[in-house]
């Protein structure tokens, strides 16, 4: 192991109880700021429309996120919005809704704007059948400018335990060059626990047929804090991961919310790791990546030294979207399908959670926004402090002076003291130049951005624990 990481590690380990006791807190994973819970019904398709026309003629590419919210059985952690099904009427009616939001959607876009990124997420993107994929994709090239360069991202999730080779032969041939699988943990008893049964063979078999088909990079998620887990389980996982070595790796945090997610209930008659294992679970992996050759990128992501958000984090770019982190070919990022959530300019727009509702506000020829929020400039200047922090870990006093025109120690003079606490405590490193995380402070970044958050104590109790 090298010694810098081993240091690191151990002091990390170290501080692991203290920080429990000081940071266990319910706080948002600051995918956005502000985050979805202050979104507002009062934000109407009309409101999304406006800033959708205004950006008809933006020099900047675009990015699509759609959202195919099926799947064939239920994994107990689950928190997605997502509809359990076996019926392949539901994938029909679904795309047939999913082509007309676009057509509606591309008539505000126009073809002028390309498309460098595009991500499928769920739910299950590969529910859809290999007919209903290349129609999908067909559709989308159809009405929006769809970027061919070798220089575009078009991803998918993948649920392993439906794809095959002819599958994955398929997404290549539609132009996917990124593809991610869904591991979450590769030990038997776990998986039963979570009702999420794939071998590791089979997970390996496809990262090396992925592999076989050039796509750009593979990546594979894990999730830590799951009933049965231990440090020692944990360990084997990453073994395994690491010998597949996909380009990159995410290692997501679960919060146990049964009160919000009923069926998390499942689970219950298992231990689960309390928030003192969960974080040396988290600084094992973090040892044991590093010390494989992965960089630690911003707070949960995990990728090869040569991998596009490795250079980003580097040269401070790095974004975080609805989907994780994000280069930031694309700031505006356009949402398809049901609950999916747009980000464009000052604005999001989320889409009607519910299926139904979905499919009557298309069926009435308008698009589905149910909620939205139009940013003040106050809300621009907190989002750019809060992703400063949770993407490159870092905030520089003078960039944001240069941006906003506002002193950090005057506009947060609230926020001292307990900068000041987190600079004792190790967490991060606080100099008249700005802030930056350490090694050991990414497993309470979240914390530190809600030192940033005005919105916070309005919803506080409706999100997960930070550890
Ligand atoms: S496949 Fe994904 S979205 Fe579907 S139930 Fe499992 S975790 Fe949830």
């Amino acid at each position: 192991m090298p010694t810098a990481i081993a240091r690191e590690f151990d002091n990390a380990t170290a501080i692991a109880a203290d920080m429990v006791r000081r940071y266990a807190v319910q706080g948002p994973r600051y995918t956005s700021y502000p985050t979805a819970l202050n979104f507002s019904e009062a934000f109407s398709d009309g409101d999304y429309v406006r800033f959708l026309d205004d950006a008809r003629n933006s020099p900047s590419p675009l990015s699509l996120y759609v959202h195919i919210p099926f799947c064939r059985s239920l994994c107990y952690y689950c928190a997605c919005n997502k509809i359990i099904t076996k019926d392949p009427r539901a994938s029909r009616r679904y795309l047939d809704h999913l082509n007309r939001e676009l057509q509606l959607l591309s008539r505000h876009v126009g073809v002028s704007r390309r498309v460098s990124q595009l991500h499928l997420g769920g739910g299950t993107p590969n529910y859809l059948d290999k007919a209903e994929m290349t129609e999908l994709v067909h559709q989308l090239a159809s009405h929006f400018n769809l970027d061919d360069s070798d220089d575009r991202e078009f991803s998918i999730e993948l649920d392993p335990r439906c794809v095959d080779e002819d599958y994955l032969a398929l997404l290549k041939g539609l132009g996917f060059n990124r593809v991610s699988f869904g591991v979450q943990d590769t030990n038997p008893d776990v998986q039963q626990a979570i009702n999420r049964v794939q071998s590791e063979d089979m997970i390996a078999e496809l990262v090396s047929l992925a592999r076989r088909f050039k796509f750009r990079s593979v990546s594979a998620d894990l999730i830590y804090g799951l009933p049965l887990q231990t440090e020692e389980s944990f360990k084997a996982t990453l073994d395994a991961l690491i010998a597949m070595s996909p380009d990159r790796i995410a290692i997501y945090h679960y919060a146990h919310m049964p009160q919000r997610f009923k069926w998390q209930k499942s689970m219950d008659r298992y231990p689960m790791p309390d928030s003192e294992e969960k974080l040396k679970i988290f600084a094992l992996a973090s040892q044991r990546l590093q010390a494989a050759g992965y960089l630690h990128i911003g707070m949960d992501h995990f990728v090869k030294p040569d991998d596009e958000l490795a250079i980003y984090q580097q040269q401070g770019r790095l974004q975080r979207n609805f989907q994780g982190y994000s280069t930031c070919h694309s700031p505006d990022v356009l949402g398809m399908g049901v609950s999916a959530i747009s980000s464009l300019g000052r604005c999001y727009a989320q889409n009607e959670k519910d299926l139904e509702a979905y499919y009557a506000e298309i069926d009435a020829g308008r698009l589905p926004v149910a909620r939205g929020l139009e940013l003040s400039a106050e809300d621009m200047l907190r989002r750019y402090v809060i992703m400063q922090l949770a993407c490159n870990l870092k905030l520089d006093f003078k960039a944001l002076y240069g941006r906003y025109q506002v002193s950090f120690r005057e506009k947060f003079a609230e926020a001292l003291p307990s900068l000041e606490e987190f600079h004792n405590s190790g967490v991060l490193l606080l100099s008249d130049e700005g802030i930056r995380i350490t090694e050991a402070g990414r497993a309470v970044l979240r914390n530190v951005c809600m030192l940033f958050d005005e919105r916070l104590s309005l919803h506080r109790g409706a999100y997960s624990k930070t550890l």
